[in-house]
């Protein structure tokens, strides 16, 4: 065999050993004392109720504790299932289910109104450990939009539906169904007719300066979760924008901008302004961030949240935990509402950017 052959073997070698490494990064050794993967027994989850300009001088303490202890109390919901050995896809839909239930933020109950004053609602999620993936855009009917974004992604073929065929398969699916008027809420009725007014007066460059404008856009619901398996999983559900238009969907139903998981690399939820959160491909960005250029998540969701998203002229943030534990909660905007658990059980809720 020549020299050459030699090598090309030796780097075949090379690359099928790096093939082989282990994802869930925990290898013990077996009483034959052969190597074996075992599951780690790390896990972790992270969730956010949407970023904007929420300041403490806007907020009254009652508000500020409702907002708490609703973050607590999914939270804590998630962080069981995955405590008790459930998968990150039953504590991201859980969890999520409790935000979306809550008048607090912008999913399900407390969903925005569009411009003709309704209601239509998006969710994604996303399976880390084979890319699976389901999304729901524009729905008006289907209480929780995420059971719905779970169903398309084990019982249909496809991975996004919208409008009254999304709403179609959710009564074929028998998902809980509500009239419309369930989903009316004064506080986000008198948003609707507030940001109207102010879009009446406002110039384009005076609009986009405008804080009750440009806030029209946030309140999302998000998680990120890793169960004891390894396996990662995210998942976002929204009204969208006060005052959005002809149909107009965001980027919490878009795979690769609001919502994305590999268990290679991370779990990423998003919240702001989904426009820019599309043209940026926000959470596949910070994926792929880790995965081609080795960055670590927290660096991969700095580049893309401080730097390309407000290099593009949007704004807001994500939750995202990867394959390891570790965990990010990045925004550029004055708050996001989030929060923190991991496998001690030592729980971080915040809002503000500053200390709280
Ligand atoms: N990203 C969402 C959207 O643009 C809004 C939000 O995060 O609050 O629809």
């Amino acid at each position: 065999m020549n020299k050459t052959l030699i090598f090309l073997a030796y780097i075949l070698f090379l690359g099928c050993k790096e093939q082989t490494k282990p994802i869930a990064d925990i290898s013990v050794t077996d009483t034959k004392n052969e190597k074996v993967e075992k599951p780690s027994e790390t896990f972790g989850i992270v969730i956010h109720g949407g970023a904007g300009t929420i300041l403490k001088k806007n907020m009254t303490p009652e508000k500020e504790a409702a907002y708490k202890a609703k973050l607590e109390e999914a939270i804590k919901v998630g962080h069981t299932i995955l405590k008790n050995g459930g998968t990150s896809l039953d504590a991201v839909q859980k969890t999520i289910n409790i935000l979306e239930d809550s008048p607090l933020f912008n999913a399900g109950k407390g969903a925005v109104f569009t411009n003709t004053g309704k209601n239509e609602l998006d969710a994604s999620i996303m399976d880390g450990s084979n890319l699976d993936a389901g999304a729901v855009a524009g729905v008006t009917t289907v209480k929780n939009p995420i059971n719905l974004a779970r169903e398309v992604m084990i019982n249909s073929p496809h991975v996004m539906l919208s409008g009254a065929g999304a709403e179609q398969f959710a009564t074929e699916r028998n998902l809980k169904i509500v009239d419309p008027t369930y989903f009316y809420t004064e506080d986000r009725f008198k948003s609707l007719e507030r940001v109207k007014e102010k879009e009446k007066i406002a110039t384009k460059t005076t609009a986009f300066y405008d804080p009750m404008i440009k806030d029209a856009k946030f309140g999302t619901v998000g998680c990120a979760a890793l169960d004891k398996n390894g396996n990662l999983a995210a998942g976002t559900s929204t009204g969208g924008m006060t005052n959005k238009k002809w149909n107009r969907i965001g980027d919490a139903p878009i795979i690769g901008a609001g919502t994305y998981a590999n268990n290679a690399t991370c779990a990423v939820s998003s919240t702001g302004w989904g426009e820019y959160f599309i043209r940026a491909m926000v959470a596949h960005d910070i994926s792929a961030l880790m995965e081609y250029k080795g960055l670590s998540l927290q660096e991969a969701a700095t580049l893309v949240i401080q730097k390309k998203v407000p290099d593009l002229g949007g704004d807001g943030g994500i939750v995202a935990i990867d394959h390891k534990g570790n965990v990010a909660m990045e925004f550029n905007t004055a708050g996001m509402y989030r929060a923190t658990m991991n496998t001690e059980g030592e729980i971080k809720i915040g809002i503000y950017k500053t200390q709280e």
